[in-house]
């Protein structure tokens, strides 16, 4: 019987994941992919959408058409896993066995965690949500708007800068930035968790008239007098607010023995294999690891999962070139106004973004458009 590999979640890291297995394995094992979605999201397009800059409709594209076609692909979401039996069950009852597993169903916001938030705020961090904030934002003719960040660890950690910087573009070119207000939170003492770009931030903030209100820590928010509040204290009233809700794991994966009570999974930082099992491998958003959760970081982190999965199952030493994950992260960052800047760095090495420029915001533009090309089917 050929051995079995289950991939959990058809996002950046599942796909790319289970297209490198059926490349390197043409048909000596069985692949499955599970997931709950039948569409695969390019989330960074979700960023534009609030502006009207970008056509939700074009940021999703069918799953099963970005998989290699030895990939048995199942539309299904997972309810539970014991990896002691090796069996995860679906919500309709079914249950798959394994030989490997590969968990890579991401992060989901839990605006739930913050009382009102749900009610009185925006977001982009979902196709449904940024949509939302694009019709909010259109009825919007000046007042004070706050964007921050409502708990930490989230996905895409420079995104609600860059919403910062592209809502100063857009109220401007609309003819009502001086008739509005934004204050921008962060939860620590500077704007931004790594110090360098939080370096390269701060000054581009203080240029575009955004107030930053560090220390920030949101604790509840009350819809109805349009107030948010923080732990330190702080009131901030608002006519808009725009806050990241907290982020967790998957639903299934809270307090299970592969991972903590949010649902983030204990992944060794170097071969991203689960802590205490060494048959099951993580990536993406899902892990536990000190680094950002973004798609690049799932994209440097697959080839190595597939590698090792591939010399256990061939009965070889993975290939050292492959082996390991380093921590690198790329990402860009958009500062408005046609230029951006763009963040290279691994566990050991910070970043060192360079001024804003035009030619990495038209980087970044291209990127969008090949990423269906290059990532999801491996070929960068
Ligand atoms: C607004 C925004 C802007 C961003 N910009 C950037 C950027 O510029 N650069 C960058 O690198 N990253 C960016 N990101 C982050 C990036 O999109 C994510 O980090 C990346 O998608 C993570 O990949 P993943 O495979 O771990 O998770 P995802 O891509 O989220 O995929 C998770 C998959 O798991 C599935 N799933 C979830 N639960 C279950 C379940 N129980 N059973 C089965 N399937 C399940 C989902 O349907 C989905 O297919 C951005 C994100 C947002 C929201």
């Amino acid at each position: 019987m050929n051995t079995k590999i289950l991939v959990l979640g058809g996002g950046t890291g599942g796909t790319l994941v289970a297209n490198l297995l059926a490349k390197k394995l043409k048909g000596a094992a069985d692949i499955t992919l599970v997931s709950a979605l039948s569409r695969h999201l390019y989330q960074p397009g979700w960023l534009y959408v609030p502006f009207g800059w970008q056509d939700p409709r074009t940021l999703s594209r069918s799953l099963k058409s970005l998989l290699n076609k030895r990939i048995n692909l199942e539309i299904g979401k997972a309810a539970a896993l014991n990896p002691d039996t090796q069996i995860v069950t679906l919500e309709d009852g079914s249950a798959l066995g394994y030989d490997y597993l590969v968990l890579a169903t991401g992060s989901r916001v839990t605006p739930e965690d913050v009382p009102g938030l749900a009610e009185g705020g925006y977001h982009f961090y979902t196709e449904e949500a940024a949509w939302r904030l694009h019709a909010a934002l259109e009825e919007f003719q000046g007042g004070k708007i706050v964007v921050g960040v409502g708990g930490l660890p989230h996905k895409c950690p420079v995104a609600p800068l860059e919403f910062t910087f592209l809502l100063d573009e857009y109220l401007t070119r609309r003819g009502i930035r001086e008739q509005s207000e934004i204050v921008y939170t962060y939860p620590i003492n500077r704007v931004f968790s790594i110090e360098s770009v939080a370096d390269v931030a701060a000054p581009l903030l203080e240029e575009r008239k955004v107030r930053a209100e560090t220390f920030f820590n949101l604790e509840s928010v009350d819809p109805h007098k349009k107030m948010a509040y923080s732990l330190e204290g702080t009131e901030l009233p608002y006519d808009l607010l725009v806050m990241i809700p907290p982020h967790r794991g998957a639903k299934f994966l809270e307090n299970n023995p592969v991972a903590d009570a949010q649902g983030w999974v204990k992944t060794e930082r170097e071969t991203l294999q689960v802590k205490g099992y060494p048959h099951i491998y993580a990536l993406g958003d899902t892990t536990d690891l000190p680094i950002s959760k973004a798609g690049s970081t799932a994209h440097f982190e697959a080839p190595v999962i597939a590698e090792r999965i591939a010399a256990s199952l061939e009965g070889r030493q993975p290939d050292p070139k492959h082996a390991t994950y380093d921590g690198k992260v790329m990402c860009f960052l958009e500062a408005g106004y046609n230029k951006a800047s763009i963040l290279n760095f691994d566990y050991n090495t910070p970043p060192t973004p360079p001024a804003p420029n035009a030619f990495i915001h038209y980087e970044k533009m291209a990127f969008n458009k090949a990423y269906w090309y290059l990532v999801p089917t491996g070929m960068l």
